[in-house]
């Protein structure tokens, strides 16, 4: 049994994590719901409030101190998932994250979390999203300097970052595979406001597109001489994203201390899978 906690949960994700979770209620118990909202929705059952009934454990501001649990998966905000992290590590408490938008300082302290605790941080838990990187960085590497990368990122009007956590995870990739610095100045470009000059080859463009209700879409751009290549990724639903978390809270329980990826774990189930 996999005793889980969900932050965030009154959130689009969070919900979509307890529904899942209370679909798979055989093996996973849903042991603490925490969110930040008004004192009024504390104390009464999270599951009537996110449209997930099966789910009885009252929604509470912090984790409780008396409750089980294995993991915790967290979609929130950098602070608070920097808060949660010290949480977790007072009590050994495994954490899943989805959170975007870190600074270099706070995905840092998720560095720091992973000497006592198992850590998972990804920008985006889809299995399609994790192979388009792979192939990001191989077209890189396979074209060269002589195709431009820019990468295109669309995401509903709510979404509180910009660019999107996985097209920095893309930019980073294609960087690698273009054997390009992604700390030196001018690799990433983010927009082009208000510059006349012409492109210059090596650097990386990501481009922010923001409306409707779009649950997430990235294409990776490379414009060669005389030919294109694009690399498309399109999210139809945010259960997408929630059930690749909940198969990480499963595959990270139990497991030593660590900072951990969506291609180690994935490694991981195909090793297994065909053996
Ligand atoms: P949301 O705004 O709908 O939900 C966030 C929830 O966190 C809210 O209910 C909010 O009240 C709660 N919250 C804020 N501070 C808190 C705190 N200190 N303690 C507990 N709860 C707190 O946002 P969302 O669309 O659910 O996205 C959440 C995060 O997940 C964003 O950073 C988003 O970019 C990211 N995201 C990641 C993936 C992925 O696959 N990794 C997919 C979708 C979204």
């Amino acid at each position: 049994m996999l005793h889980l906690a969900v932050n965030g949960a009154l959130g689009r994700m969070g919900r979509r994590v307890l529904a899942i979770a209370a679909q798979q209620a055989a093996d996973i118990s849903v042991t603490a719901a925490v969110d930040r909202t008004e004192s009024g929705a504390y104390g009464h059952a999270v599951g009537t409030q996110v449209g997930a009934p099966a789910i009885t454990v009252p929604l509470t501001a912090e984790l409780p101190p008396d409750a089980t649990i294995d993991v915790v998966i967290d979609f929130t905000t950098p602070e608070a998932t920097v808060a949660l992290a010290s949480a977790c590590v007072q009590r050994k408490i495994a954490l899943v994250s989805g959170s975007t938008g870190m600074t270099p300082e706070q995905a840092a302290t998720l560095d720091s979390a992973a000497g006592d605790i198992a850590v998972l941080h990804a920008t985006n838990f889809s299995v399609g999203i994790a192979l388009l990187a792979q192939l990001t960085k191989q077209a890189a590497s396979v074209l060269g300097l002589d195709f431009a990368i820019e990468i295109t990122e669309t995401h509903h009007d709510q979404k509180a970052d910009a660019p999107s956590g996985t097209a920095l995870t893309l930019a980073e990739f294609a960087a690698s595979g273009a054997k390009l610095d992604p700390e030196a100045e001018g690799t990433f470009i983010f927009g082009r406001h208000g510059r006349g000059d012409a492109r210059p080859r090596p650097e990386i463009g990501i481009h922010a597109l923001r409306g409707g209700d779009v649950v997430g879409e990235h294409t990776v751009h490379f414009f060669g001489p005389a030919e294109r290549l694009e690399l498309t990724h399109r999210a139809g639903s945010r259960d997408l994203f929630a059930a690749g978390a909940v198969r990480a809270a499963r595959w990270l329980q139990g497991r030593a201390p660590g900072r951990y990826t969506v291609a180690d774990m994935l490694q991981d189930l195909l090793s297994k899978a065909t053996t």
